[in-house]
């Protein structure tokens, strides 16, 4: 085998929504050396927030929406190599070395590897029928099967799989979502959020199981069978899971990275070792607007902000990540936003806004806005304006947010002691 001679330049394992717009930054950022970006899919970099949306619900045959192509790369002079995975990373000589043992050399290196399906035990069922849902191709695979009259269940009461459950509903599946928990969206969403989307959901026609833990499924020749922890059975079609993901750190534990939830990085977006960044899905950091607690996201928006920021950093700055987290889910004819981490606020009041929807503000003890999540048609603009108010750290008065007559952006200028 004859193994390839490359320069040294800035590396960048993951060719997702965070790694592709880390290479297009580092050019922008001017950048004028080599500029690899590796992925292990064959496809060039797609977004994957329509592949449980759009992608599901397409009359015609599918195609990815594309963070970048072809010409991009050609533009910006990027060495975009897929098809090709990277199995190991060379510390002491700076290096990355692909599955076809091809080695190339770093200044830098950028891993956004992403995460992965949670997936069930395997005495729950290992069967290959089950479907999971990350790539371009696991959408195409699963629209093929929501066909109209088909009983579908969801496993997983999480954004993913609700966005699925509406998909399948529209495609005229008949559609149970089994979740082990109390209530849906357990992570990240009030119960209040939780409860306008079930109903939403119920309207629809699908239905729920709550609190039920699966022994096993039986996967006969058509139907499964999901038998449930207190005897009960659900026979059907198919069966999609979503419970969750795994962030994909298996190169930087065997290259001996510190791992903590994620690949561990500081503020800068930088690991243990100073010449190797992580961001998006995969990387956990702390953020010191929740008291340097350490998190991680999976959030499209996020991916790219870091995309963005980790560039200048690997060119020499010195820069915190410091952005709000944020994140959006489209049910039905309604959005879901949340901004920041609703965690942190047990004190939570509720600005009504008539049919557009309703925000509900998380704040702490003395007053200060730490997350907002709001459901509806148009909750959009007040939702941005939430976001200012956590980054500003202003302190206000409850009874004034829930008068949705008074414009919330003027609550921004007093700040209540
Ligand atoms: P990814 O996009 O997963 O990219 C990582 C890439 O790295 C993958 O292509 C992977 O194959 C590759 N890779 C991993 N290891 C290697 C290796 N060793 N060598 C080479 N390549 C490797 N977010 C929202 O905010 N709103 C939404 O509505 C929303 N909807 C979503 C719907 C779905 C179905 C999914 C799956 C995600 C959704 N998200 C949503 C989340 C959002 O898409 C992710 O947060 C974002 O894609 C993360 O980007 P990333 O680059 O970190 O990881």
């Amino acid at each position: 085998m004859t193994t390839k001679i490359y320069d040294k330049g800035m590396v960048i394992v993951g060719a997702g929504e965070a790694g592709t717009r880390a290479a297009i930054e580092l050019r922008n950022q001017g950048w004028g050396g080599l500029i690899t970006l590796i992925g292990e899919e064959n496809m060039i970099p797609y977004e994957r927030p329509p592949l449980s949306k759009n992608t599901l619900l397409s009359e015609d045959e599918p195609s990815p929406n594309y963070i970048a192509v072809k010409k991009t790369f050609l533009e910006y002079d990027i060495n975009f190599v897929s098809n090709y995975k990277v199995t190991e990373i060379n510390r002491d000589n700076k290096t990355v070395i692909l599955d076809n043992a091809d080695e190339i050399p770093y200044e830098r290196l950028l891993l956004a590897t992403g995460a992965r399906p949670r997936k069930l035990p395997s005495e729950i069922s290992n069967n290959s029928r089950l479907m999971y849902l990350r790539t371009f191709s696991d959408s195409l695979s699963l629209r093929n099967k929501l066909v109209t009259g088909k009983h579908v269940v969801v496993i997983g009461g999480g954004f993913i799989g609700l966005e699925v459950a509406t998909s399948a509903i529209k495609r005229g599946c008949t559609v149970t979502v089994i979740e082990v928990g109390p209530r849906i969206l357990m992570r990240g969403v009030p119960e209040e959020v939780a409860k306008i989307i079930e109903e939403r959901h119920i309207n629809a026609g699908v239905q729920f199981k709550y609190g039920q833990a699966i022994t096993n499924i039986e996967t006969e020749k058509v139907n499964h069978v999901i038998n449930l922890a207190d005897g009960s059975k659900v026979v059907c079609d198919e069966v999609i899971v979503g419970i969750g993901a795994v962030p994909e750190t298996s190169l930087a534990e065997s290259s001996g990275l510190d791992v903590d939830n994620g690949i561990s990085v500081n503020e800068k977006l930088e690991t243990s070792d100073p010449n190797i960044y992580a961001i998006g899905d995969c990387c956990s950091f702390p953020h010191r607007y929740y008291g340097g607690d350490r998190i991680r996201l999976e959030a499209w928006r996020n991916a790219q902000d870091q995309g963005t920021h980790v560039a200048r950093n690997m060119l020499g700055a010195s820069e915190p990540y410091v952005t709000i987290p944020w994140f959006w889910s489209d049910q039905y004819d309604q959005t879901l936003y949340v901004a920041g981490l609703s965690g942190y606020g047990k004190n939570v009041v509720c600005r009504d806004l008539g049919d557009s929807g309703k925000i509900f503000f998380h704040l702490s003890d003395d007053n200060e806005i730490v997350a907002a999540s709001g459901v509806g048609t148009k909750v959009a603009k007040d939702i941005r304006t939430a976001e200012l108010f956590i980054e500003k750290r202003v302190k206000v008065n409850p009874n004034d947010l829930t008068n949705a007559d008074i414009k919330l952006k003027k609550l921004l200028t007093v700040n209540v002691d």
